[in-house]
C-alpha cells in the first residue's frame, strides 16, 4: 500500500513570533497519525502572499495531503483566501447558505454586521465549501491532481470542527490508507526513564508494524501501541504482554484521564467526594468537574488559602496551625476530616503546600489527605517545577491519590 503523506501549513506573524503557540499543527498531526497518514511536513509562515504561494507549491511535492490553518478572518492581514482564488484560478462568488449562516451569527449574539463579515460568506467557485457551525469563517478544500487542498479557519475549535466532520472524511474517501489500531494504558508514579527500562526488552521484541510510544504528562505516562496493517489479535497479545510487565504502575487499560475514572468508580461505588483546598487553589474541584455529569458525585469543595479561612471555613484549631505550620501532615488531615463531615461526602480529599519559598527546604513541599471519617491516609510529594507547572503536578498527583484510595477501600 502506497503511503499517503501530508504538509500542515499555519498561517500568521503571530505564530512566527511565539505571540500564539501553534496548537494547530499538534492537533492536526496527531489526528493523521491516527489515521493512517504520513505527516511529512509542518512548516509555519507569515501573513505574506509570498511566502504563502511559496509554501503551497513545495509542499504539493512533497505531499498528497495539504492542511492550512489561519489567514482567514475578516481583518486585512488575512490573506489566504484570496490568494487560493487566484492560485487555484477561480472567482469569488457569495455562498448564500454561508451568508445566511453569518448573518444568524451576529443577529444571535446581538452584534451589528459590517462588510467585512458579509465578506466571509465569498468563497471561490473552485473550492468545495466545509462547513463551519461555530464561526464565520468557512473552511474550503481544493482539488488539484488527485491532491486534497485544505484551508481552515486558524481558530482551533473551528478548524478542529471542520476536520472533524468532514474534513478527515474526505481524505478517507479519497486515500486508500492502512489500518492503525492503538492500544493504551496509563500509569501514574514513575518516570518515563524508569518506564523505558522496564520495557526495553518488550520493546526490542515487537515486529515492525507494532511501534510503541511514551506520552509523558505531568505526574503520569500513557503508554500506547500503534499497530500498522495489523490484526485486533495481534495487537492484544502485545498489549496483555505490555499491561502485564507495567501492571503495578497501571490505573486505566484505556485512555483515559484521571477524573473520568473517578466519575466511574463513584458512580459504581456510589460515593461523593469533596475538596478542602489550599495550594491547589481549586484546581482538583475544577478538573473533577470538567467531567459532564460531576454534580452527581461531587458535593463542592472549598478553597481555603488563607490561614484564617482554614480557622473559619473548615475549623482547623489556631493551636493545630501553631504546632504544625499550615503546610504539615497534621493541619492536612485536619482538612480532609473536617471537610469530609462538613460536606457530608463519602471521602474528601485537601491539599497544602508550597509551590515556592525562599527556603530549599520548603520549596515544593506538598500534603495531601484523603479521609471517609474513620480512615485518614496522606501523602508528601516535592514538587519540582515553576508554580503553575507545580500546581498542574499536584493536581494530578491529587486526584490520583484520591482514586487509589476509592479503589482501595470500597
Ligand atoms: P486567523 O484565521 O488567521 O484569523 O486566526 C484566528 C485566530 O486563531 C488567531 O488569532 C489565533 O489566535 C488562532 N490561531 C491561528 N493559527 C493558529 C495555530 N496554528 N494554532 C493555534 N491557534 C491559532
Ligand atoms: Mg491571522
Amino acid at each position: 500500500m502506497q503511503q499517503i503523506n501530508a504538509s500542515i501549513i499555519t498561517i500568521g506573524d503571530e505564530l512566527l513570533i511565539g505571540q500564539t503557540i501553534d496548537t494547530n499543527s499538534a492537533w492536526i498531526g496527531q489526528q493523521l497519525n491516527d489515521i493512517g497518514v504520513w505527516v511529512k511536513r509542518r512548516v509555519a509562515v507569515g501573513d505574506v502572499k509570498s511566502e504563502i504561494w511559496d509554501a503551497l507549491e513545495q509542499e504539493q511535492i512533497n505531499s498528497d495531503i495539504i492542511i492550512i490553518t489561519g489567514g482567514l478572518g475578516p481583518t486585512a492581514d488575512d490573506i489566504t483566501k484570496p490568494l487560493l482564488c487566484e492560485y487555484f484560478g477561480g472567482n469569488l462568488v457569495t455562498d448564500e447558505k454561508v451568508k445566511a449562516h453569518v448573518i444568524q451569527f451576529f443577529t444571535k449574539r446581538n452584534r451589528p454586521i459590517i462588510d467585512e463579515n458579509i465578506a466571509q460568506s465569498a468563497v471561490p467557485d473552485v473550492c468545495e465549501v466545509l462547513w463551519n457551525e461555530y464561526g464565520t469563517a468557512p473552511g474550503m478544500l481544493f482539488r488539484k491532481n488527485e491532491k486534497l487542498i485544505f484551508s481552515l479557519p486558524g481558530v482551533p475549535l473551528e478548524m478542529k470542527h471542520i476536520l472533524s466532520t468532514i474534513g478527515f472524511e474526505k481524505i478517507k474517501e479519497q486515500f486508500e490508507l492502512p489500518k492503525v489500531i492503538h492500544k493504551t494504558l496509563v500509569t501514574a508514579g514513575k518516570g518515563e526513564s524508569f518506564i523505558a527500562v522496564m520495557l526495553k526488552d518488550f520493546e526490542s521484541q515487537l515486529p515492525q508494524n507494532i511501534k510503541l510510544a511514551f506520552l509523558p504528562k505531568l505526574g503520569q505516562v500513557k503508554l500506547r501501541l500503534t499497530g500498522i496493517d495489523i490484526t485486533e489479535e495481534e495487537i492484544e497479545f502485545q498489549f496483555q504482554k505490555l499491561a502485564d510487565i507495567v501492571k503495578v504502575i497501571t490505573y486505566a487499560l484505556e485512555d483515559v484521564e484521571v477524573e473520568e475514572i473517578l466519575q466511574k468508580i463513584c458512580l459504581a461505588k456510589n460515593i461523593t467526594i469533596t475538596t478542602a483546598e489550599s495550594c491547589t487553589g481549586g484546581s482538583l474541584a475544577n478538573r473533577i468537574t470538567n467531567i459532564s455529569g460531576s454534580s452527581q458525585y461531587f458535593k463542592g469543595g472549598i478553597v481555603s488559602y488563607s490561614v484564617e479561612s482554614k480557622i473559619d471555613r473548615l475549623k482547623i484549631e489556631l493551636d493545630l496551625i501553631e504546632k504544625y505550620t499550615a503546610v504539615s501532615e497534621e493541619v492536612t488531615s485536619a482538612m480532609a476530616i473536617n471537610a469530609q463531615q462538613h460536606m457530608n461526602a463519602t471521602v474528601s480529599i485537601a491539599s497544602t503546600g508550597y509551590l515556592e519559598s525562599d527556603d530549599d527546604a520548603l520549596r515544593g513541599v506538598i500534603w495531601f489527605a484523603v479521609s471517609n471519617g474513620v480512615k485518614t491516609v496522606t501523602l508528601k510529594s516535592i514538587l519540582p517545577y515553576q508554580r503553575v507547572h507545580s500546581k498542574e503536578l499536584a493536581t494530578n498527583l491529587g486526584l490520583n491519590f484520591l482514586r487509589k484510595f476509592i479503589e482501595e477501600n470500597y
